[in-house]
């Protein structure tokens, strides 16, 4: 497993369509090995690269407006390549925003009748990468949260907020965490886009 496969999985995983979907994102029967493996489509994908995709930002827009303030796309180690989609830097608590069908949620994902065997290795792989960085980052101190794109953003917001409340209280714990009131790394505030 090598970081670039890595981060180039991740990248795809951002141009998929923002929907939950049985069969592979951006693929036909017959097109799988040339789109997974033809350096030119990879670059090109890579140059339509999605973020903020509707999930992240409705969860976003709702953890911003709790009061939280964290980085978007960020990596928690520098010496680790894995990229979070949410980080708390000080609370040291990283969000992964995972596509049902790039990580085989065992509600929706579905292996395809083409190719299953190279979808299902794939899929397997991206589950085995996202322990490795679960446990890399728990090792050093982080908190990992891990939401679903079907989750409900309200139900995910939530999560992530008392995951960073409960980090913050834990280092500090003379303070009692209010809510509403924290207001660390606010410099690093990356606001969502309204209107989206
Ligand atoms: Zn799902």
């Amino acid at each position: 497993m090598s970081p670039r496969a890595s981060t180039t999985a991740k990248r795809a995983q951002r141009a998929t369509p923002n929907r939950i979907t049985a069969d592979p994102p951006n693929t036909k029967a017959g097109t799988v090995a040339s789109w997974a493996t033809s350096p030119a489509t990879r670059r090109a994908m890579q140059a339509n690269r999605r973020r903020d995709t509707a999930p992240e930002m409705a969860i976003r827009r709702l953890v911003h407006a709790s009061g939280l303030r964290y980085r978007v796309d960020a990596r928690p180690l520098p010496t680790a390549r894995h990229t979070a989609d949410m980080i708390f830097t000080r609370a040291r608590v990283a969000v992964f925003i995972d596509g049902c069908w790039w990580h085989g949620c065992a509600e929706h994902y579905r292996p395809p009748a083409s190719n299953a065997g190279y979808w299902a290795a794939k899929v397997a792989r991206n589950r085995e990468r996202d322990r490795l960085a679960d446990e890399a980052l728990v090792a050093a101190g982080w908190a990992v949260i891990r939401v679903w794109e079907h989750e409900l953003p309200e139900s995910a917001a939530r999560r992530i907020e008392a995951a960073v409340r409960a980090a913050r209280h834990r280092q500090r714990p003379g303070q009692r965490p209010v809510p509403g009131s924290c207001r660390n790394d606010q410099s690093r505030c990356s606001p969502p886009a309204r209107g989206r």
